[in-house]
């Protein structure tokens, strides 16, 4: 079905959706929303203000609080043309600045002008996620997947399903699942570190791309005894035993260390470059409660690595989620010993990187250590920052040294 501007739906918004469009941002509430009646959810639509002055195209949802998606600030003629060149673009911007990986992040929503569409590449799999109605269209999906096919050749692509999110796109339930090819598992390397990826298990996508290029940064200062606290499938703490005499790492997830074992054992000649041969050790337990004890019986390290789940999933959890990374920062610094290195990590967009840093100032001062920052960082380069949305930038990794 060719497309239009003349002939797609027009959505008219209010002077402060007008406001936000902008001033660069992409998203409209649903409360900015003056008319849509009528439309087709996830239908493609120009956006005009309360005159009928046109603003753009965007992608229309019916049930989330972000209504609109604007995908074009200019009359679209050809939808499925300008996905594919989209695709096309997002590929060429990894190829330009991903190096020393065979995972990355391909296609990240609005911060690559496709908003609603995740797409990762774990060595010859590819995983897609479909995150609004428009996205999840067929003629879209199908304009995707060739287009994915033919730049990639993977040998399998699969969709990971977020049940939470269709479920709030009024979308109908859907099982995660093979779309292309036969294969969900295989094994990728970043920074000539080994890892499992089974694109059906694990959480999010598989593993956390977006902190590659702090595993390879934190694993420049590492020394000692290292501890990896939220360790998942071991991101951190297989890329700090190189350099480190013992590490162990921390999850409360069972599945996620029997992964990070398995890991180990593929990095074995790796692990072994080490100062000492000693095995990586994983433990389950709760971080709290284990840093707790470990700070009461006046366990000391050289290194620790706090990489916590998002605390802060709205802002109105920011306080509560404040004091958790506090308290879990405040133990980590009692116990580093002199020229000790703390990783410090929170991926909750809420949390902005001041007052992030604000937070291990207060702990700090708690704990009577003196901290100079080595590098504040973000997240990695294939998950793209879009000035004027903020929104994408979520990610903060600081790299700290404890002076007394
Ligand atoms: N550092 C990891 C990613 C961590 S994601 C990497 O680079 O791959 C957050 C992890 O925290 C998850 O693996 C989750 O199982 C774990 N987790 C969540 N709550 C926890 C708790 N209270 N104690 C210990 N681990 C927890």
């Amino acid at each position: 079905m060719p497309y239009t501007s003349s002939t797609l739906p027009k959505i008219k918004i209010s002077p402060r959706g007008v406001t936000r469009l902008k001033s660069g941002h992409v998203w409209v509430y649903r409360s900015d929303i003056v008319s849509a009646s009528g439309v087709l959810p996830g239908s493609l639509v120009t956006v005009a203000d309360e005159r009928g002055k046109l603003l753009g195209t965007a992608l229309y949802s019916s049930s989330s609080q972000i209504a609109i998606r604007l995908i074009s600030r200019e009359p679209v003629a050809d939808f499925p043309a300008l996905l594919r060149q989209r695709i096309a673009d997002a590929i060429a911007y990894r190829e330009q600045i991903v190096h020393h990986t065979e995972a990355y992040r391909v296609i990240f929503s609005e911060a690559d002008f496709l908003p609603g569409l995740i797409v990762d590449r774990y060595n010859g799999i590819v995983s897609v996620q479909i995150l609004t109605q428009a996205m999840d269209t067929e003629p879209v999906r199908q304009t995707v997947l060739a287009e994915l096919t033919e730049r990639l050749h993977p040998a399998a692509i699969i969709e990971r399903v977020d049940p939470r999110v269709r479920e709030l796109e009024s979308l109908p339930p859907r099982a995660s699942g093979l779309l292309q090819g036969e294969k969900a598992a295989t094994t990728f390397t970043m920074n000539g570190v080994h890892f499992h990826y089974d694109a059906l298990e694990g959480q999010k996508t598989g593993a956390f791309l977006d902190q590659r290029e702090n595993y390879a940064a934190a694993a420049q200062y590492a020394h000692g005894e290292a501890l990896d606290v939220f360790c998942y499938q071991g991101g951190f703490a297989l890329h700090l035993a190189p350099r480190c005499s013992q590490v162990t790492g921390v999850d409360s997830s069972r599945p996620a260390l029997e992964v990070a074992d398995q890991n180990a054992a593929l990095n074995r000649p790796l692990i072994e470059r080490g100062p000492e041969k000693n095995e990586i050790e994983w433990i389950e337990a709760n971080a709290f409660d284990l840093l707790k004890d470990y700070a009461a019986a006046k366990r000391q390290y050289d290194t620790i690595v706090l990489d916590p789940p998002a605390f802060a999933k709205t802002k109105h959890d920011l306080d509560s989620a404040l004091r958790g990374y506090k308290e879990l920062n405040l133990r980590a610094l009692k116990m580093l010993r002199p020229g000790g290195i703390l990783v410090t990590c929170s991926c909750s967009y809420h949390v902005s990187q001041a007052v992030f840093l604000e937070m291990l100032a207060s702990a700090a001062l708690d704990a009577h250590r003196s901290l100079r920052l080595i590098e504040v960082r973000g997240q990695s380069k294939d998950h793209p920052i879009l000035l004027n949305v903020p929104e994408t930038a979520y990610l903060k990794c600081v790299i700290a040294i404890v002076s007394n």
